[in-house]
């Protein structure tokens, strides 16, 4: 699919893999995001990184729900360097750990209403602990676990909890692609201001799970600490050489 035939976004961004990615630094996407609420807009934002890309390339489904997200932004060194390849560069990684932080911090200047759903109890609510200890002006209406089954009595009673406390922002930590799933399901219904996946940012947060260092961050090397504190992600993380080379052939073939 062409840039051209995408849906219309009043903000710059760079197709990969036929996904829209938003050309906003980290700071500008703040902004942008904060804009949005206050003015009542409601918005969909998607971390995306080469996993998520190389499920997309193989799910329409998926691919259509990060198509017409309001905004996808490059969560991923990988996808840094692939908008670098295609000569049409995002400005820079926009973390989504890094945007949560943002966004609390905006939630607590203009005293926001805060969603926290997702990971499991134990995580969801030592997450909350943490961000309404680090965000005092904040206001968190209501958090719940993430594990329930779709078309459950829980997920009726959750989304009735999110429908009656009318959060200005929800976290989803469902992990992909099930967060995007949800979601575009609920989204149409729930109207939220804002609402994010956030896939294991509860627990980093928690402290369950440590981030790499600033320095990994600094030189893209996340990828490799997340590889070497947690082994058992390799089969997972085995799509990001294999996104590379993608991008890396088909630049050669252009
Ligand atoms: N999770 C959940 N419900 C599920 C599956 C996962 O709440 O049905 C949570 C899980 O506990 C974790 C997060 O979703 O907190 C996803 O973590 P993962 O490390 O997979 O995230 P990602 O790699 O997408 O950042």
């Amino acid at each position: 699919m062409q840039e051209k035939q995408l849906k219309y976004r009043d903000f710059p961004v760079s197709v990969i893999m036929d996904v829209p990615f938003s050309k906003l630094s980290l700071t500008e996407t703040e902004e942008y995001l904060t804009r949005r609420i206050l003015s009542g807009k409601t918005t969909h934002v998607v971390t995306a990184n080469p996993e998520i890309l190389m499920y997309a390339n193989n799910s329409p489904e998926y691919k259509g729900i990060l198509q017409s997200a309001d905004m996808v932004v490059p969560d991923g060194i990988g996808v840094v360097y692939a908008s670098r390849l295609r000569n049409d560069p995002v400005t820079e990684r926009v973390a989504g750990y890094d945007l949560l932080h943002r966004l609390m911090s905006q939630a607590d200047q203009h005293q926001l209403k805060v969603y926290l759903l997702g990971a499991n109890d134990e995580v969801n609510r030592l997450a909350f602990e943490r961000l309404a200890n680090d965000y005092p002006n904040a206001i968190f209406v209501g958090r719940h676990h993430g594990y329930f089954k779709d078309g459950s009595d829980i997920e009726a009673m959750i989304l009735n909890d999110i429908a009656e406390k009318k959060p200005d922002i929800l976290f989803v930590a469902l992990g992909f692609p099930r967060q995007e799933l949800w979601i575009s399901k609920h989204q149409p219904q729930l109207k939220i201001p804002l609402v994010m996946g956030v896939g294991g940012s509860f627990d980093v947060l928690s402290g369950k799970v440590k981030r790499a260092p600033v320095i990994w961050q600094k030189l893209g090397l996340e990828w490799l600490y997340r590889l070497i504190s947690m082994p058992s992600r390799w089969r997972r993380m085995m799509v990001l050489p294999q996104f590379l080379i993608k991008e890396v052939l088909r630049k050669l073939k252009n």
